[in-house]
């Protein structure tokens, strides 16, 4: 069904089963710089799963290369044993294994107790994402840092690893020294095109010269940085030429974006607003410049894209990385034709990369296992078969469904509503969130298949929990929106946010929406309400719109909310409205607030549980437990964690 896809790839002296890969991404599954087991069990699990390629998360080639606190290291040998086991697990799947050589140059995080490393850097120019200012490597520090690429690559090979690529890509040390933006030197190393691509010129004859022939080097690169200081694809197309011309690629994998802007920095890992493959034809780009094979990376999430981008020509093979992390047997499921049977990313952010930049170990809110193979992947046999009644067809109740139902349990689903979602499928309504309602595409399918019986249109109430004597009750009845105590005068319009996604009648105007939790509802609904011609005025408690969205979502959200002119309030409470007047409160100084001329106002004021049967846990006892938003509010990748341990415990 996907010939191009299915075919093997020839990569310098390696062959690739398929043209899938997983690439490089950090994970937080190492420890003070090494591979830990839940790092090899992580990628292992890839690996069954009929991946093609797996290149492991950025290596650091320098101790000044450690931008975060738990970044993989491959400054000595003592990081060969963990490199080996990792790279042995994944062989015995038949996967090939390459890993990143890795500085970060400028693009360094500032550590919160002063440990990290003062960032190096061609030159003393600032990034504007991390706000720090580097200083300008003299030419002994560049050859300590070159070699140390080299020194890596043989460590990797020792390690029994199949290749290496030099990450150039999003705006790190090499793509800094190619920038005549960022590298103003005027010594060997700047001045000249020909002067700035010394230093990745040097990096990749270090790393040839050490690792020796017939290992696999490549190049990471960004086809375009799409920032306004950034790479363009014209210097990245005399870049890739030049170091092929020069025999000293086997590959390139193109990316896009700059880690140095919030807009350019969205590109790492681009969210659900943006399309599907849209790198691609950057690689088609780089793919003519050169006589090696091209991967592309970039928002390819189905089989049916990467078919397509390797048929027309694109690129030889696709980076399919947060396909993978929801759906670890996505390759073998589209290359045995089960595509239905895959778990499609929906390109959320929150516990890939989400979790990555708040410091946790790397997970899917759909595929809560990911990141916890050691616990969760091998569930011990049931020790008897349970009649097991879920109430509530959300996230929570329908991962729950699926996980006792795969685990052979007889289970009953009772959803409320004529379809399952629960408040996602709101959600999917919000500018930019289509794809959320994949989530639940994916989990209701899960649980079917695995064999629950589902029935919508079903209100459960006490007397059918008695009824049905199930040996197991799990609740996951949800949430309704949380109308907080205001003074109200004057008879205001006063809807909820789940209100305005319905379609209720919005007064013409200007619409206050006062956001407490700093998440999607907030920000979406003022970008909808704008984009219907309202003036909104999005009043958030936090120092700014969309707090607790990860990174790249909350840019490319903002960035919306800019385009569609919503006017952000920050550090306001809401303490009441009057017909038309909103009354705030300042967080940090207690005063008053107003906002005038107002004709409505719209409340994202978070959830408050429903209790109606959790409630109950006393008349059926051990027999109940309670999940999800009905327990106390959460997320998605919360609920649907909660879905999996209480399954996992029948
Ligand atoms: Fe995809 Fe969201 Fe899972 Fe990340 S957390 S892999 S973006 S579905």
């Amino acid at each position: 069904k996907f010939p191009h896809l299915s075919s093997p790839l020839r990569i310098g002296g390696v062959t690739l089963k398929n043209r899938i890969l997983s690439s490089g991404h950090d994970t937080v599954l190492v420890q003070d710089g090494r591979v830990t087991d839940e790092l090899v069990a992580y990628h292992e699990a890839r690996a069954a799963g009929g991946v093609g390629l797996i290149v492991v998360q950025v290596g650091g080639v320098h101790e000044t290369a450690r931008y975060t606190t738990h970044v993989l290291m491959a400054t000595d040998d003592e990081c060969i044993a963990g490199y080996r086991r990792l790279a042995q697990a994944a062989h015995r799947h038949g996967a090939r294994v390459f890993g990143q050589l890795f500085h970060p140059g400028r693009e360094i995080l500032e550590s919160r107790d002063g440990s990290a490393p003062v960032a190096w850097a061609p030159s003393a120019t600032p990034s504007e994402r991390f706000h720090v200012m580097p200083r300008a490597m003299s030419p002994e520090e560049i050859r300590e840092v070159v070699d140390g690429y080299g020194a890596a690559a043989r460590r990797l090979r020792e390690a029994g690893l199949d290749g290496v690529e030099v990450v150039a890509s999003h705006g790190y040390l090499p793509a800094q020294f190619l920038n005549p933006l960022v590298n103003v030197r005027n010594d060997r190393y700047g001045g000249s095109d020909e002067n700035r691509l010394r230093f990745l010129h040097e990096a990749l004859c270090s790393v040839r010269a050490q690792a020796g022939d017939g290992f696999v080097v490549g190049l990471r690169i960004s086809g375009d940085e799409l920032s306004h200081d950034g790479l363009t694809t014209a210097r990245v197309l005399e870049t890739t030429a030049r170091l092929d011309a020069d025999g000293l690629l086997d590959y390139v994998s193109v990316c896009a974006g700059s880690s140095a802007t919030l807009s350019g920095s969205l590109h790492i890992a681009p969210p659900m607003s943006q399309p599907a493959g849209y790198t691609a034809p950057l690689a088609a780009e780089v793919r003519a410049t050169v006589n090696v094979p091209v991967m592309v990376a970039g928002r390819i999430n189905q089989p049916q894209e990467a078919e397509q981008i390797v048929a027309q020509g694109w690129a030889d093979a696709c980076a399919m990385t947060r396909a993978l992390i929801c759906d670890p047997e996505m390759p073998d499921k589209a290359l045995q034709d089960r595509t239905e049977e895959i778990r499609a990313c929906i390109g959320c952010n929150q516990a890939c990369i989400g979790h990555f930049q708040r410091g946790y170990p790397i997970s899917c809110i759909q595929h809560p296992e990911t990141g916890r193979e050691r616990r969760f992947a091998v569930l011990p046999p049931i020790v008897r078969r349970k009649r097991v009644l879920i109430v509530g067809g959300g996230p929570a109740g329908l991962k729950a469904a699926a996980v006792a139902a795969e685990r052979g349990h007889e289970v009953t689903l009772h959803e409320a509503a004529r379809r399952v979602g629960g408040q996602v499928l709101l959600a999917e309504r919000l500018p930019g969130r289509a794809e959320f309602g994949g989530a639940i595409t994916n989990l209701e399918g899960e649980a079917r298949r695995a064999g629950a019986r589902i029935v919508t249109g079903s209100r459960v109430d006490a007397a059918l929990l008695r009824a049905a004597e199930p040996d197991a009750v799990i609740v996951a009845t949800g949430a309704v929106p949380r109308r907080p105590a205001l003074e109200l005068a004057d008879d205001p319009v006063v809807l909820d946010a789940w209100d305005v996604v319905r379609g209720a009648e919005t007064p013409r105007g200007r619409i206050v929406v006062a956001d407490w939790r700093g998440d999607w509802i907030g920000l979406g609904v003022a970008v909808l309400l704008a984009r219907q011609g309202r003036r909104v005025v999005l009043c958030v408690t936090g120092f700014g719109a969309g707090e607790h969205l990860q990174q790249y979502v909350r840019a490319a959200m903002l960035g919306d909310a800019v385009r569609a002119k919503v006017q952000i309030v920050p550090n306001v409470r809401l303490y009441g409205a009057d017909s038309d007047t909103v009354y705030l409160q300042h967080t940090l100084t207690e005063e008053p607030v107003l906002v005038e001329d107002v004709s409505g106002v719209v409340l994202a004021q978070g959830h408050d549980p429903v209790t109606e049967l959790t409630d109950l846990a006393d008349a059926l006892p051990g027999r109940i437990t309670a999940i999800g938003d009905c327990v106390s509010p959460r997320t998605v990748e919360e609920a649907v964690l909660e879905g999996l341990t209480a399954a996992a415990a029948l």
